[in-house]
Formats: structure tokens, C-alpha cells, sequence
């Protein structure tokens, strides 16, 4: 159970913990199930969960992630394990009937054959129905199929009922390729801040350095979310000009506004939060600067010399009133408060942290 159990890409939450006690027992008992459906936000890591799964079943040690059959079937190239997904955009008939012949093969190696489906919402219905006739019916008792979604919703309500369901819920991995704007965020952000705190000091100017910052940040994300609809409307006409049937061309169209609607607003919440944290962690340096505190301590130490020059009129109280309304925003982030109002005030109030 070593790899199952390490797995460095889930939360700590108790939705992950149950669904890893839950699976283990049934491989520690060899009662696996051979139908799995797993959903979460991002599809390469459920395609990793479900390799690390299929290791464990098939692993002497319950997946000791040393052996050769871990090791092959973790970087996907075990003879046991098939990966199926949609060619294009559209999981067809074909991939279901390559899957359909591994299945019926004799295997010569140790374990039991399992079938891993990457977007299975994107099935056409012709290959849902002859999918779902397999697992009505699968080919013998060595046969497990893991299919995978970040859309549950769209997936035949009679595929999701021949399934045992688990979701997923993952940390935020670094290397997105959202990455860059990130980069630009924390730029604006580290500027912004100095000038909000420069312009106090110089109480002749109005204070515009706030709200400059906030049209910056909201601009950042505007732009995402245009290039996102701008690749949707690509993909829609590339749809809309092939030969399937009207019904499955509009389940597409359907999956596609859903997932780049979650597309945009993962972007916004991670953003924001990164935001947030980013001022808070600013907040803390203050605070501790106004403590005595050394460089080598602070969050960002490059700026030791920027606070401390300026810290004769800090109110700390106001520091630690700030500090828990961007906890409050923070949590509140996926229920869509306006982040723009919500960055004027925080950027307002930081103005007046210096008395
Ligand atoms: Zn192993």
C-alpha cells in the first residue's frame, strides 16, 4: 500500500481519505470491483491516480512502487494495463472495440487486465451503448475497467450505475500552464503594493495606486478568460463540421462551455487566492519588521530595507484586523464574491495600516 497510501497530489480532506481506506481494503481483501469511475478537476492526475491504483491491484506488496510491475505500470507501459482515450475530441467506437479484444486476450503476465479510459464523457453513443454492454457483461473475472471524468454529469446515467464512483479532490500543481500569468500577477502585485505604501508617505497625491493595482489584477484575468472562449470558439466550429449525429454534436458543444467554464473559474480562484496570500504574506513582513525582526525571517526578505524605512507609523492592529478579512475573503472565494470590490477595500485598508 506504500504508493497508494503517499499519494502527493490529493488533499488531506476526508473525501480523499475515505475513498483511499475504501479502495485499499478491497485490494488488501483481493475484493476488487470491475468497473470504477473516478472524477475530479483534472484529467492528467486522475489518469496518474488511476495507474497508482492499478499497480496496487496487481503488485505482490500492494504496491510497493519498487517492482517491475509497479514501475512498468506507473509510466504506462505494462502489457496488463490499457489506456484508452478520445481520438480528437470524440471517444468512438473503435477505441471501445480495441479495448473490447485486449480484454478477451489471454494474458501471460501477473495480475489482473485493466482497462483505464481517459474522458469517457466524450464517448459518442454508440460507443457508450457497446461499452456498456462489456460491462454488463465483462469478458472474465480478471477484467477491470477505471474510466475517468472531470464531468460526471455528462457522462450515460446507465455507464455511471455499472460503476462504484469515487471523487477526487487535487492540490494545485505548480507547473499549469497558467503559470505565466501567475508569474505576471505576483509582478504587479509586488509594484502595486510599494506604491500604495509609497503614496501614503506622500499624503499630497489621492490615492490612486490602489485602485490602479486592482485594474491590473481584474485585467489579467479578463484576458484569460478571453483566450479561453476564443480556443472555445474554435472547437465548437470544428465540431459543428463533423459527420456525427446532431445528438452527440450537441452533447460536445455542451462538455466544452462546461469545462471551459470551470476552466476560467479555477484561473479566477487561484488567482485570487495567490493574490491574497501574497498580501497577507506582505502583511506579516510588516508586522514583523515593526517587531525587530531580522531579514533572513521574513517572507520576502528582498524587501527588508523598503518596510523598514517605513515602519515609524505602522498600526499594528489595523495590520491583524486586515490580515483576518483576507481570511474571510479567502474562504469565501468559489461563492463568487466580487473580487474586484473585494481587492479595492483590502488595497484601501492597506493604505491605512500606516496611521
Ligand atoms: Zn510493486
Amino acid at each position: 500500500m506504500k504508493l497508494f497510501e503517499n499519494i502527493d497530489f490529493l488533499t488531506k480532506d476526508s473525501i480523499n481519505q475515505s475513498n483511499i481506506k475504501l479502495l485499499s481494503g478491497m485490494i488488501e481483501k483481493g475484493n476488487v470491483s470491475h468497473a470504477y469511475l473516478f472524477s475530479g478537476n483534472n484529467m492528467k492526475l486522475l489518469a496518474r491516480l488511476a495507474l497508482i491504483f492499478a499497480a496496487s491491484i496487481n503488485c505482490p506488496d500492494r504496491g510497493c512502487g519498487d517492482c517491475i510491475i509497479c514501475r512498468n505500470t506507473l509510466s504506462g507501459v505494462y502489457p496488463n494495463v490499457l489506456i484508452v482515450e478520445p481520438e480528437g475530441r470524440i471517444l468512438i467506437i473503435e477505441e471501445i472495440a480495441k479495448l473490447q479484444r485486449f480484454m478477451n486476450l489471454t494474458s501471460y503476465n501477473p495480475g489482473k487486465k485493466i482497462c483505464i479510459i481517459k474522458e469517457s464523457e466524450f464517448m459518442n453513443s454508440a460507443a457508450a451503448n457497446r461499452l456498456l454492454k462489456t460491462l454488463e457483461d465483462p469478458p472474465d473475472e480478471d477484467s477491470i475497467f477505471i474510466l475517468l471524468t472531470e464531468d460526471i454529469s455528462m457522462l450515460l446515467p446507465t455507464v455511471v450505475s455499472r460503476c462504484l464512483v469515487y471523487s477526487w479532490n487535487f492540490k494545485f500543481i505548480e507547473e499549469s500552464p497558467e503559470r505565466a500569468d501567475f508569474e505576471i500577477i505576483e509582478k504587479y502585485l509586488d509594484e502595486g503594493i510599494k506604491n500604495i505604501i509609497m503614496q501614503k508617505e506622500d499624503a499630497g497625491q489621492p490615492y490612486t495606486a490602489s485602485l490602479d493595482l486592482t485594474l491590473k489584477l481584474v485585467e489579467i484575468l479578463k484576458k484569460v478568460e478571453a483566450a479561453v472562449k476564443a480556443d472555445q470558439e474554435k472547437e465548437i466550429s470544428e465540431i459543428k463540421r463533423s459527420d456525427f449525429d446532431r445528438g452527440d454534436i450537441n452533447r460536445y458543444i455542451e462538455i466544452l462551455k462546461l469545462r471551459n467554464r470551470r476552466k476560467i473559474s479555477k484561473f479566477h480562484n487561484l488567482g485570487m487566492s495567490r493574490v491574497f496570500d501574497i498580501i497577507s504574506a506582505w502583511l506579516e513582513d510588516i508586522l514583523a519588521v515593526k517587531l525587530g525582526a531580522i531579514e533572513k525571517t521574513m517572507n520576502f526578505s528582498k524587501n527588508y530595507s523598503f518596510i523598514s524605512g517605513k515602519n515609524k507609523n505602522v498600526k499594528t492592529d489595523r495590520i491583524f484586523k486586515l490580515i483576518k478579512v483576507i481570511e474571510g475573503n479567502k474562504n469565501y472565494l468559489s461563492y463568487s464574491v466580487n473580487s474586484e470590490l473585494a481587492l479595492d477595500n483590502i488595497f484601501l485598508q492597506l493604505q491605512n495600516i500606516y496611521g
